[in-house]
């Protein structure tokens, strides 16, 4: 059984349940009573272990791999998983990305991308390490994400459940850099290919670089 994980992997889950499942309009605001019992993502049960989560990101505890996974599982039996895991992917993305100082956000989006190519590498090197057991590096023009224990590979039907990790990666270049090109999923352990890899083009923006 692989190490525990950071509480911020089932946390961003759980908040793109809630995210997904809160009411669209007026109408169904109305009858969010209702929409409680048959949503997950409204549900009392959810809004306490956010809070828990919460909590456990607070605390600098990690949560079992294990509990995890059945987090991912319980999701990937929803016909819109790959929807949540895309949201949760970003919403990660979004959280790790608040943890960098405002000073390298700014040098990040600013400074040329020969500068801040390294920058950003240093950072997504963390972010794997710390939160996804996994390792980033440079392949020319990419930058390759490599996660040997996913808590999400087999969650969903058609590997649904990668969209969660492309999504962060995704979300995470962006946010650093301002751009990303093609994110494409090139090994997959739900493939029997060993773990689960990501290759993502660098994209400056236009006239930086
Ligand atoms: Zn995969």
């Amino acid at each position: 059984m692989p190490g525990p994980v950071d509480p911020l992997i089932p946390l961003s889950l759980l908040e793109a349940v809630r995210t997904v499942d809160l009411p669209d309009n007026d109408f169904e605001a109305e009858f969010v009573h209702e929409l409680r019992n048959k949503r997950l993502g409204l549900s009392d049960t959810v809004f306490a272990q956010i809070k828990r989560f919460s909590e456990a990101v607070r605390r600098k505890q990690r949560t079992d791999y294990a509990e995890a996974v059945g987090i991912a599982r319980l999701i990937g039996r929803r016909p819109d998983a790959e929807a949540v895991f895309r949201e949760a992917g970003r919403n990660f993305a979004r959280q790790v990305y608040g943890t960098i100082s405002p000073v390298t956000r700014k040098m990040m989006r600013t400074l040329p991308a020969l500068l801040t190519r390294p920058l950003a590498l240093r950072h997504a090197r963390r972010v794997a390490r710390r939160y996804m057991h996994g390792t980033a590096r440079r392949m020319g023009g990419s930058i390759i994400l490599e996660v040997s224990e996913s808590v999400t590979r087999d969650a969903a039907p058609k590997l649904g459940g990668c969209a969660y990790y492309e999504a962060a990666l995704r979300e995470l270049i962006q946010l650093m850099v301002g751009g990303v090109g093609a994110v494409d999923h090139v090994r997959c352990a739900s493939r029997g290919e060993g773990s689960c890899e990501w290759r993502a083009e660098w994209r400056p923006l236009r006239g930086k670089g």
